[in-house]
């Protein structure tokens, strides 16, 4: 779906289009940051198909595209703040895609890509909750091992109040994403606690491996801890898959307009009998 020439935020942006052409879809257009792109035998591309759409959220259609193909070519694998991972650039031209391999209908391509992406950023957040677990563990085992001062860092109340502050977090964290795939699996809307999720837990696996670096002290800026790779990686978490700020922009929409509704603003904290 991303694109280096436009915000990948605004998906209504997409300057990668196909036009019909009989039986077939001919496509041309430019992506970055396509995951898993190097080696992999099948992709689901996003393009511009309508020119004129009802909602400008429907100008995408989504197509399954088997790979290699002629036309679509992987220009590099994007080096990045944490190193190469199979994130690649992408130069499509005139691919030829038949018909029938579109996903869905003509103009569907944000819809499919909106209830994709409710259990995977929950994918991510599973994963940033392991990563985040393994930092305080390390913080908490360094503390029981290190001796400053007259005494461990885990009898230190500065040490014990990161410990406690990512404990917390970590808590939160766990129970908003059961509870928003809670709501997924039970048919209930839950793009609020999904963005809540997401920006939550992305945020707190940050502090809470930040403060196992601070905890380790020189060691955990060394290469020899995990911590220091684990941060890097960390950061993307903040954009990838909706930034923060987006996030943060449908929390309010959603908390403000649940207002207007019902005199509350209830139902988008999780509408939770408390
Ligand atoms: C490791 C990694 C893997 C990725 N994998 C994929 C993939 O497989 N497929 C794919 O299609 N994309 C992928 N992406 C791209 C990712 O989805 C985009 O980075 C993301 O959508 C943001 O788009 P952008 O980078 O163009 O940033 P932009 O849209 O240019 O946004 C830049 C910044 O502007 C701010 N901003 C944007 N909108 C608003 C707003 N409304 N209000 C306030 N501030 C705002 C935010 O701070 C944001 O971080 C990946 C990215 C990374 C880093």
């Amino acid at each position: 779906m991303t694109e280096p020439e436009v915000a990948g935020s605004d998906p209504t942006l997409i300057q990668t289009r196909a036009y019909q052409d009989g039986d077939e879809w001919i496509v041309n257009g430019h992506k970055w940051f396509i995951s898993g792109a190097k080696g992999a035998q099948l992709a689901i591309l996003i393009a511009r198909t309508e020119d004129d759409p009802d909602i400008p959220q429907a100008a995408n259609s989504a197509f399954l595209v088997d790979l290699p193909a002629e036309g679509w070519e992987v220009v590099r694998d994007i080096e990045t703040l944490s190193g190469s991972h199979n994130h690649c650039e992408i130069r499509i031209t005139d691919l030829r895609v038949p018909a029938d391999r579109m996903l869905g209908g003509r103009g569907q391509g944000h819809l499919l890509g909106q209830s994709r992406l409710g259990p995977a950023r929950l994918a991510h957040c599973m994963r940033w909750i392991a990563q985040a677990e393994t930092a305080l563990d390390m913080m908490v085992d360094r503390a029981l091992h290190r001796y400053a001062h007259g005494s461990l860092l885990a009898e230190k109340q500065g040490i014990q109040w990161l410990i406690a502050d990512s404990a917390m977090e970590l808590y939160q964290g766990k129970l908003m994403v059961l509870h928003a795939a809670y709501r997924i699996e039970s048919g209930l809307p839950f793009r609020t606690e999904v963005s809540m999720a997401k920006h939550f837990v992305a945020n707190s696996l940050w502090r809470i491996i930040d403060r196992a670096i601070q905890v380790h002290g020189a060691l955990g800026y060394s290469t020899d801890t995990p911590l220091a790779g684990m941060l890097k990686q960390a950061r993307w978490s903040r954009f990838a898959d909706g930034a923060d700020e987006v996030h943060q922009m449908t929390i309010a929409r959603e908390t403000i307009a649940a207002y207007k509704d019902h005199g509350t603003t209830r139902a988008a904290t999780g509408d939770l009998p408390l």
